[in-house]
């Protein structure tokens, strides 16, 4: 990880100027990160994805800072890669996944990282249909089987949102997934207080997303924040 730093006195005006001007144009408020989110969408889901700033040239750009501009908390599946959903590109977004997208300490660290030191003002939570961490923990609460290993810790900490969904009468994997996307969101809020503080003073907003792997599309099913 590298942090955003003052540029160093031995830089060139010009390289100063750049990376002043990249700061500036991205998206600043939660509401703005949100809509250049959904406009990267929009690109990929019709097929006309637009693959900003991948190039050799803006690869050399960011080695002196990155300032991206969304936080990104999902699912660690191969299928649900936030920058090839997203159309984003090098230094855009700042990623942490885990399987089902459970939260620990170190990924609320990583996701307080964003926010309080490279000043990030959105953070995604992206859940996702025909998710395995969401079937390994509904199996395991009907037929009462862990799995082996630590895996055991990723079921245990997506049973609590399999219970809440059953409680609100809601079975289908799709409304578990969606319950645990909401569920994360709310956690996060909880859980931190230094990303609370942010968000109650409107510098941060969270989204929560799943992401439907034919259709390419990603749904909001929860918000925290002004993002609309
Ligand atoms: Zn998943």
């Amino acid at each position: 990880m590298s942090e955003s730093q003052p540029e160093a006195e031995s830089k060139p005006a010009s390289e100063k100027r750049h990376k002043a001007s990249a700061v500036e144009q991205r998206p600043q408020t939660p509401a703005q990160a949100w809509a250049a989110l959904q406009a990267g969408n929009d690109r990929f889901v019709s097929g006309h994805p637009a693959h900003p700033n991948q190039s050799v040239e803006y690869r050399g750009e960011l080695v002196g800072g990155q300032a991206p501009f969304a936080t990104f908390f999902g699912c660690a599946d191969s299928r649900v890669a936030a920058e090839v959903i997203f159309d984003q590109g090098l230094g855009d977004l700042f990623v942490v996944r885990t399987a089902g997208h459970v939260l620990g300490a170190t990924a609320l660290g990583s996701l307080e990282f964003g926010a309080v030191v490279l000043n990030i003002p959105l953070i995604v939570v992206l859940g996702h249909d025909s998710c395995g961490a969401v079937k390994a923990a509904m199996s395991a609460h009907e037929t009462g089987t862990m799995p082996p290993g630590f895996m055991r810790e990723l079921v245990e900490r997506v049973t609590p949102s399999v219970m809440a969904a059953y409680r609100a009468g809601s079975s289908r994997p799709d409304e578990v997934e969606a319950e645990h996307v909401r569920h994360t969101v709310k956690l996060i809020s909880e859980r931190s207080q230094l990303l609370a503080q942010r968000i109650a003073s409107g510098h941060v907003g969270i989204v929560g997303l799943t992401y439907a792997l034919a259709e390419g599309r990603a749904r909001k099913v929860a918000s925290i924040g002004d993002v609309e």
